[in-house]
C-alpha cells in the first residue's frame, strides 16, 4: 500500500509520500532511545506541563486538523472537531492523574519480613504504536498521552492512508516541550514493522486494527518476548428487551451504528431484538437510518460521509450482496449510489442466518444486522456467539435484567441504556479475538510500565 492522501469524497489522489529509508528508521529509533534517557528522569510536573501544552496546541489547531482528517478519511468535519476536543481532554486527564495512577503502592512489609515493601511503576522505554485510520488522532492519543506521562517514548507507525495526520502527530509533542524524539512518526509501510519491533531499543508494541494485523504483530512480539496490547475489531451486540424505551433505543442505535460513517470498532453492529418489540423497533430504527443525510463530509448538513477507502466499500457491498443472495431482507439502503466518492447508504438488513458472511464477520460501514429472539437466554447466546468481544449494549428498564446483562455479556464493556463510548476514566479493551490488554484509565497507563517489587530488609 502506498503512503498517500486520497480524498474518499472524490477518489482524488492529493499527495504521496516516499517511505522512510532503513537508515532513517534506524536514526529515528536512536533518537527515541536517546529521548527515553532524558524523559525518564523528568518529573510528573514537567511532563504534565508539556502534556497540557499539547492539549492547548490541539485546540488551537482544531479546525485545520479536523479538515485534514476529513480529507484523509472522510469523517464529517463536525465529528473530526469533536475528536480533536476529545484528544485534548485526554491529554489533560493524564496530565492531572498520571502521578496518582503511578504512585508507589505500599504492601504489608511485616508479612514479607521486610522493614518496607512496595510496588513502583516505571517506564519501559520505546513503544511502537501501529495505528489505524478510523480515528486518526484519538486512536493515537489514547496511547500517547498515558505513555508519555509514564515516561515512555513513542514510535508511531500510522495507517498508510493518513500520512498528514501522522506527520502532525509526529511534531505535536516536541512542539509542546517534550524532548525531541520522545514521540516520532515513522512513515513506513506495514512490512517495516517486523524490523522495528525486533530492534532491542524498542521494548513493546500496541496495535489497533484488524485481527490480521494484530496476529502479525503479536507473532513478531512473541518471538522477541515483547509486551503487546491489541485492540482489534468488534461486532458489538445491541440487545433490546421488551421493557426498553424503544424510541430512545432506536435513536441511539442509529448513532451507535453510523458514528464515524460506520467505521468504529465499538459501533453497535448486531441488533438483537426481543420478538415482543421487534416490529416497532425495526420500524423506528429503519426509518431513522433511512432519514440520515449522506454526502460531502465538509457540509454541516451531512450525517454520513464516504467510507475511508475504496476497498472498504467493496467489502461492505460484498457482505450485503452475499446476505441478500442467501435470503436476507433489506429494510433500507443496500445499494451504492452512482457518482464519485466511496459512499454507501445506511442499511438495515434482517432474516439473517449463519451461512451469511455478515453473521460472523465485522461489518465496517453503516450496515446494521437485525436479529429476532424470543427470550433473554436466546439474546445472550446470540450476543456472545461470535469470536469478538469488544463492547456491548443492552436496553432494558428491568433492574434484575440489567444486572444479568452486566455479568452475562462476554465483552470488554457493557453499556446499559446508553451508547458504548470510550472515556479516559474507564478501561477500554476486549476479550476473545477483539484483543487483550487495556487502554485508558489507570489500567491503560500501567500496561507499559515495569511493575517493580521493592523489598527492603
Ligand atoms: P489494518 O489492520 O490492516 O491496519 C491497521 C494498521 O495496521 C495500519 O497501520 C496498517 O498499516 C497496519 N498493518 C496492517 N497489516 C499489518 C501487518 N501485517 N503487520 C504490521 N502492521 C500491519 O486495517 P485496514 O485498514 O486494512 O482495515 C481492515 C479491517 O480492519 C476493517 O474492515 C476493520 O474490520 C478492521 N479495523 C478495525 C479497527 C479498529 O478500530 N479496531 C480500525 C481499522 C480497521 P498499513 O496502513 O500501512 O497497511
Amino acid at each position: 500500500m502506498s503512503i498517500a492522501t486520497i480524498n474518499p469524497a472524490t477518489g482524488q489522489l492529493l499527495k504521496t509520500y516516499d517511505p522512510m529509508s532503513p537508515e532513517q528508521v534506524d536514526a529515528a529509533i536512536g533518537r527515541a532511545d536517546e529521548a527515553f534517557r532524558t524523559l525518564r528522569r523528568t518529573t510528573f510536573a514537567e511532563r504534565a506541563r508539556w502534556m497540557n501544552a499539547a492539549a492547548d496546541l490541539l485546540l488551537r489547531d482544531c479546525d485545520e486538523l479536523a479538515r485534514l482528517m476529513t480529507i484523509e478519511m472522510g469523517k464529517t468535519f463536525a465529528s473530526a472537531r469533536a475528536e480533536v476536543a476529545k484528544c485534548a481532554a485526554a491529554c489533560r486527564f493524564y496530565a492531572t492523574h498520571a502521578e496518582g495512577f503511578l504512585a508507589d503502592e505500599p504492601a504489608d512489609a511485616k508479612a514479607v519480613g521486610a522493614t518496607r515493601a512496595f510496588t513502583r511503576y516505571q517506564p519501559l522505554g520505546a513503544v511502537l504504536a501501529v495505528m489505524p485510520w478510523n480515528f486518526p488522532l484519538w486512536q493515537v492519543m489514547r496511547f500517547a498521552a498515558p505513555a508519555l506521562m509514564a515516561g515512555n517514548v513513542g514510535l508511531l507507525k500510522h495507517a498508510s492512508n493518513v500520512p498528514q495526520s501522522a506527520l502532525y502527530l509526529g511534531e505535536l509533542f516536541a512542539r509542546a516541550g517534550f524532548p525531541a524524539g520522545a514521540f516520532q512518526s515513522l512513515l513506513v509501510g506495514a512490512e517495516v514493522v517486523e524490523r522495528v519491533l525486533a530492534d532491542p531499543r524498542v521494548r513493546a508494541a500496541t496495535l489497533t486494527g484488524s485481527e490480521r494485523a494484530g496476529r502479525a504483530v503479536a507473532r513478531i512480539a512473541g518471538q522477541e518476548i515483547k509486551k503487546t496490547v491489541l485492540e482489534l475489531g468488534g461486532s458489538d451486540p445491541f440487545v433490546v428487551m421488551p421493557s426498553a424505551d424503544i424510541e430512545r433505543a432506536a435513536e441511539v442505535a442509529t448513532t451507535a451504528r453510523c458514528q464515524n460513517n460506520g467505521q468504529s470498532c465499538i459501533a453497535a453492529k448486531r441488533f438483537i431484538v426481543h420478538t415482543d418489540v421487534f416490529d416497532v423497533f425495526a420500524e423506528a430504527f429503519a426509518s431513522r437510518m433511512d432519514a440520515l443525510t449522506v454526502g460531502d463530509p465538509m457540509d454541516p448538513a451531512t450525517d454520513i460521509g464516504p467510507l475511508a477507502t475504496e476497498q472498504g466499500r467493496i467489502d461492505i457491498e460484498e457482505q450485503v450482496d452475499d446476505a441478500v443472495r442467501k435470503g436476507a431482507r433489506v429494510l433500507c439502503g443496500g445499494q451504492r449510489p452512482d457518482g464519485d466518492g466511496w459512499y454507501y447508504p445506511p442499511t438495515v438488513i434482517t432474516d439473517l442466518n449463519p451461512t451469511m458472511r455478515i453473521w460472523s464477520e465485522e461489518v465496517f460501514g453503516p450496515v446494521a444486522g437485525l436479529f429476532r429472539v424470543d427470550s433473554y437466554e436466546q439474546a445472550i447466546e446470540l450476543a456472545n456467539g461470535t469470536n469478538f468481544g469488544l463492547g456491548s449494549n443492552a436496553w432494558t428498564r428491568d433492574p434484575a435484567e440489567q444486572e444479568r446483562f452486566a455479568t452475562d455479556l462476554d465483552a470488554g464493556s457493557v453499556f446499559i441504556n446508553g451508547m458504548t463510548t470510550s472515556y479516559p476514566e474507564l478501561p477500554f479493551g476486549g476479550v476473545k479475538n477483539s484483543g487483550y490488554g487495556r487502554e485508558l484509565s489507570a489500567y491503560g497507563i500501567r500496561e507499559f510500565c515495569n511493575t517493580k517489587t521493592v523489598w527492603m530488609g
